[in-house]
């Protein structure tokens, strides 16, 4: 942390702030400037409210320089962190696809999906059975019996599946049933939900709130790993913004960002992010050729009919063609999408 001081701080000024940070268990560098006088405070500051200090006499402004969040820094890991389950990797050079419909609906539709996503490459399932819907009076999902279809696709495919959670208390029962809890971008800063989910062996997909800074998403991450769970992924699904032709606005700058600033795999909803299905192929490629980690995609057997968000899901044709584009980019990054062969060696 840096305090700048006034340029008319009196040494008297200057000498208190620098007793005031040793007593923060930190130490103190006078650099005297030709215009204005800065202290250095070296130290772990994210444990002391340093923030604080800017009231201090004579201070003009404090700077931090660590991070806020500590075992989601780069600072703290310097290489990529990779989070495998099962057939699924995502991270250190593996970019993990995660592909189904929103909600799960019956049987016959999750089986379908889980069949045609693997066949075009997924190695992950995603499906709703706990949906945050904005109305109550839109379709909730199938609950637990959700989670059994998801089991039962499972089994029979082989990929992972990842499902929303949406309160601490549902936690144990969806772990139940999911290799991977999933976050929603509702619930980004529902502390209690986090730490439960932290408390829990299985990986979390983290989904970033549509009004939450990038530095709020990683210290919601940090409340994750905080508590001893390591298998984090953050998922960027669009931020709110002024724009209306795309549900949300999706910002791939979020993996070149969060990759200089964290060890955590990124993973990429172009479906929440634009809201489209017709942009949805373009800008998972886009974020393939960006970096990211891993994508997450809504492929439902017949969207025009799906439960929820039908509006931005694929098909199996267009996802198999966008899987097939995602591969010939990742191969020109020298990336590798993860595959079922691949995790089966
Ligand atoms: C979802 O993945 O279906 C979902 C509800 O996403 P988000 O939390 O990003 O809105
Ligand atoms: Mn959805």
């Amino acid at each position: 942390m840096i305090v700048v001081m006034e340029k008319d701080a009196t040494p008297d000024q200057v000498e208190h702030m620098v007793q005031r940070v040793q007593e923060m268990g930190l130490k103190a560098h006078v650099i005297q400037g030709t215009e204005r006088t800065v202290i250095a405070a070296v130290g772990d500051e994210r444990v002391t409210k340093a923030e604080a200090l800017e009231s201090g006499p004579g201070v003009a402004k404090v700077l931090p320089i660590l991070a806020p969040y500590k075992v989601a820094s780069r600072e703290l890991k310097p290489d990529p962190t990779q989070v495998r389950v099962g057939p699924f990797a995502a991270g250190a050079g593996v970019v993990g696809v995660i592909a189904g419909p929103c909600s799960v609906e019956s049987e016959e539709q999750i089986m379908a999906s889980a069949h045609a996503v693997k066949q075009a490459g997924a190695t992950a399932l995603r499906g709703g059975a706990f949906k945050p819907r904005t109305s109550p009076y839109s379709f909730q999902g199938l609950k637990e019996d959700g989670l059994k279809l998801l089991a039962q696709a499972r089994e029979a495919t082989g990929l992972a599946v990842v499902t929303e959670v949406m309160s601490p208390e549902e936690v144990d029962l969806v772990a139940r049933y999911a290799d991977v809890l999933q976050i929603g971008a509702r619930n980004m800063q529902n502390y209690r939900l986090l730490e439960a989910a932290g408390k829990s062996d299985k990986a979390v997909l983290l989904k970033r709130g549509p009004a939450a800074t990038l530095d709020e998403f990683l210290l919601a991450a940090e409340y994750i790993l905080n508590e001893g769970n390591a298998h984090v992924m953050l998922c960027e699904r669009g931020i709110r913004t002024f724009e209306s032709h795309t549900r949300f606005t999706l910002p791939l700058a979020t993996i070149a960002y969060l990759h200089k600033k964290t060890h955590l795999p990124v993973i990429i909803d172009p479906s929440h992010g634009t809201g489209h299905a017709y942009m949805v192929p373009d800008m998972a490629v886009a974020a393939v050729a960006a970096g990211a980690d891993g994508l997450m995609i809504e492929v439902h057997p017949d969207p025009e009919t799906a439960a929820s968000d039908g509006y931005q899901s694929l098909n199996f044709a267009q996802f198999a063609e966008t899987m097939e584009r995602c591969r010939r980019v990742a191969d020109a990054v020298d990336r590798v999408i993860c595959s079922m062969e691949e995790a089966a060696v």
